[in-house]
């Protein structure tokens, strides 16, 4: 059996949508589940709707989802140029080619002439009913159509859509699907600038990059009736693609497709990395700078429209290469279930190796000014990861591991503090400055002892000692934060805790 070859074509008309990134994910799961390969094409031919910066976000993404493809723009591969504005030529003369099979034909009619047309008739459509009286190829004398070819009078190709035909395709998560020839449009394949539109450039460069399957958004399921008939027209009908177009993926709500505008609507992101538009409602968050890991990302994408069956839903890169199918891909919209993408980077944070969070730690901990080896950033990672959700929170949520206390709960403070506790700090202070050997098991139990020593219980003094050190009631353990901050911070932490405890916990001596 053949490898499959599978391409991601998105256009870069401005940030990649979160969808399209499940779109190369499903692509790329496929290719490498059977050893074939990963194409990403870049599709620009609409002049218009080019946005500068989109290419390269598009590859920045994939390259940071670790989806690499095979072959492509910014990538090798044998089949290139990979990017359609690279690749004119090649368009122009299947074009031509397609009016000599007698499957296209010229068509002159001026923009303004379309638009008369389109002002006087509501619903008017380029099609096997209105060609005969329009100014192409089918309707002007042969000579008339050299000689205006000749002159260089601006003209398109169209596709010559037959009609009274039932288009059929095999959709492999559709099932078939049929559409009427007669209820077709006869598309634009050429324009009058010499560049290809989407239809064309798309179909022959899936040929000519001999792509076996066509994994793509449902909202190109209309368009694959043109297609279908692109390839006939060529000849090509034998090594045509399969077609698979996926669900949609629906608001949080779950009614309506998932918008960009969704994402401030929501206040969660839904492009995979920030992006700067022209204009602040252009500009968008993204789940990199929201601080999830990759993998998570690619993991809550894989379950957005796909599973199969079963209990598990953590899967790494790997295992969903070996458990994807098609089959498993659902036909209804899938919701966009932020709760579960949180989720998601809260399992992908405990699982991490401490070294590798520190790695992802450390540029946000310098864009605050901590300066901190590598070691304490693995020390924090540790200490913190049961308790985030996003990676910033490893330098917000536990800011107090990089700086002194800004806060203390003043309401754990006010319940548990009492004057007569001064001199039991002032005394557990020197211990802690004093103690050795310095580490959080030693210490535990030295403090302990302590307690008991004074005649109290665990519950009167470790509250306070968690707060002394972290200003919050929640956070890592007690000893072992100790032990991180070191000897010196820890009792200088208890010394500042004293002097603000006694001069601010009055109501509690007093009430
Ligand atoms: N350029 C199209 C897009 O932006 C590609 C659709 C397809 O995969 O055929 O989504």
């Amino acid at each position: 059996m053949t490898k499959p070859r599978v391409r991601f074509a998105p256009s870069p008309t401005g940030a990649l949508h979160i969808g399209g990134v499940r779109t190369a994910l499903y692509n790329y799961l496929f290719a490498k589940q059977q050893g074939g390969a990963f194409i990403l094409r870049i599709e620009d031919t609409d002049q218009n709707r080019y946005v500068p910066g989109a290419e390269k976000y598009i590859i920045e993404t994939l390259r940071w989802v670790g989806l690499i493809p095979d072959e492509g723009v910014d990538f090798d591969g044998a089949y290139g140029p990979y990017r359609q504005s690279d690749r004119k030529e090649i368009y122009q003369k299947y074009a031509r080619e397609l009016v000599t099979r007698g499957r296209a034909y010229y068509a002159f009619d001026t923009p303004e002439a379309l638009e008369v047309r389109r002002a006087a008739e509501e619903n008017f459509t380029y099609n096997h009913l209105t060609r005969g009286g329009l100014t192409n190829s089918l309707t002007l004398p042969a000579a008339e159509v050299q000689h205006r070819l000749d002159a260089g009078e601006p003209c398109v190709i169209r596709l010559l859509v037959e009609p009274g035909q039932a288009i059929r395709i095999n959709d492999l998560i559709r099932g078939e699907v049929v559409f009427q020839s007669s209820e077709l449009d006869d598309k634009v394949l050429l324009k009058a600038d010499g560049m290809p539109t989407y239809h064309l450039a798309n179909i022959v460069d899936d040929h000519l990059m001999a792509i076996t399957h066509v994994i793509r958004g449902e909202e190109w399921l209309p368009s694959t009736a043109h297609h279908v008939l692109l390839y006939e027209g060529f000849g090509w009908q034998d090594t045509m693609p399969q077609f698979a177009h996926l669900p949609l993926i629906l608001k949080p709500v779950g009614n309506g497709k998932l918008s960009k505008r969704d994402g401030a609507k929501f206040g969660i992101p839904v492009f995979p990395l920030e992006w700067k538009g022209a204009t602040p409602e252009d500009s968008f968050s993204g789940f990199r700078d929201t601080g999830f890991l990759p993998e998570a990302v690619i993991n809550f994408l894989a379950l957005l429209g796909w599973h199969p069956g079963g209990e598990q839903e953590i899967f790494s890169l790997n295992e969903l290469i070996a458990a994807f199918s098609i089959e498993h891909i659902s036909k209804g919209g899938a919701r966009f279930d932020y709760e579960k993408a949180r989720w998601f980077n809260q399992k992908y944070i405990q699982a991490a190796d401490n070294g590798v969070l520190a790695t992802h730690i450390r540029p946000l901990a310098e864009a605050k000014g901590y300066r901190v080896s590598d070691a304490y950033l693995a020390q924090v990672a540790g200490l913190m990861k049961e308790r985030v959700t996003f990676l910033p929170d490893f330098v917000e949520v536990g800011y107090y591991l990089f700086e002194s206390v800004r806060v203390y709960d003043a309401e754990a403070l006010h319940k548990k503090w009492n004057t007569g506790l001064s001199p039991v700090f002032e005394d557990l202070t020197d211990l802690v400055a004093t103690f050795e050997p310095f580490n959080g098991v030693a210490l535990e139990e030295a403090v302990k002892n302590f307690i008991s020593a004074k005649g109290l219980k665990p519950g009167d003094v470790l509250p306070l000692l968690r707060l002394a050190l972290a200003g919050t009631m929640k956070g890592p353990a007690i000893f072992d934060m100790a032990e991180a901050l070191g000897q010196d911070e820890t009792a200088e932490r208890l010394r500042r805790f004293v002097a603000y405890a006694g001069k601010n916990a009055e109501s509690a001596v007093n009430g």
